[in-house]
């Protein structure tokens, strides 16, 4: 079976498809000819991962999974959420998000804040939606190298170290993209016992 993964990033693909089942052919959006930049309009994460596997599904016909994440602060009602990417602007600088978001927080002592993972999966004309978070706190200041994104200024609960200083091994056994994949699978491993 052939599942389009709706990313422009072969990298993002690569690690994806290591993780399926052989039966499985995942196909990127070069892959399918679909060149598009599919703008992120919807006003949640549920709302983008829906709008992205519903533009493949309805203009390519294939099956397809599309992921939103976003990181959300609770002294802040859960901002950047939606808007993470483009916190601090167009530019959608990570740098430029993060001093923005440690601004936001100065002086706050609730630094509460969950990344939140929700993937969308179109398939035999039914949609599934699947949800990974990790909870933690932002940090007062930037430390780490690895990682990406808002990493550097995020403590996951459980560890005194940010995503950026963590190794890549934990980080992707506890991530919120890794829970939300694991369900996607769960869900699959389960397909093929039921169809079997
Ligand atoms: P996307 O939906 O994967 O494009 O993520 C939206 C934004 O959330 C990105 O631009 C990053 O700034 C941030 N983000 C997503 N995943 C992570 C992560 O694992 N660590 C840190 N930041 C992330």
């Amino acid at each position: 079976m052939q599942l389009v993964f709706a990313t422009h990033n072969p990298n993002k693909l690569k690690e994806v498809q290591i993780l399926f089942p052989k039966e499985i052919e995942l196909l990127s959006l070069e892959d399918i000819g679909c060149m598009d930049e599919i703008l992120e309009t919807a006003n949640d994460l549920e709302g983008n991962a829906t709008l992205k596997a519903n533009f493949v599904t309805e203009n390519y016909g294939y099956p397809c999974f599309a992921d939103d994440t976003g990181l959300l602060v609770d002294a802040l009602d859960g901002a950047p959420g939606v808007y993470s990417a483009r916190y601090a602007g167009e530019q959608k600088n990570s740098d430029d998000n993060m001093d923005k978001l440690l601004l936001q927080l100065d002086n706050q002592t609730n630094r509460s804040a969950h990344f939140k993972t929700v993937i969308a999966l179109n398939l035999n004309n039914e949609q599934f939606l699947f949800k990974g978070i990790v909870q933690g706190d932002i940090t007062t200041q930037k430390k780490g190298a690895k990682g990406f994104g808002y990493d550097p200024i995020f403590k996951p609960n459980g560890y005194d170290k940010t995503f950026a200083e963590l190794p890549i091994s934990i980080k992707n056994k506890i991530s919120h993209r890794a829970k939300a994949i694991e369900q996607l699978l769960a869900f699959f491993k389960n397909q093929t016992h039921v169809n079997k």
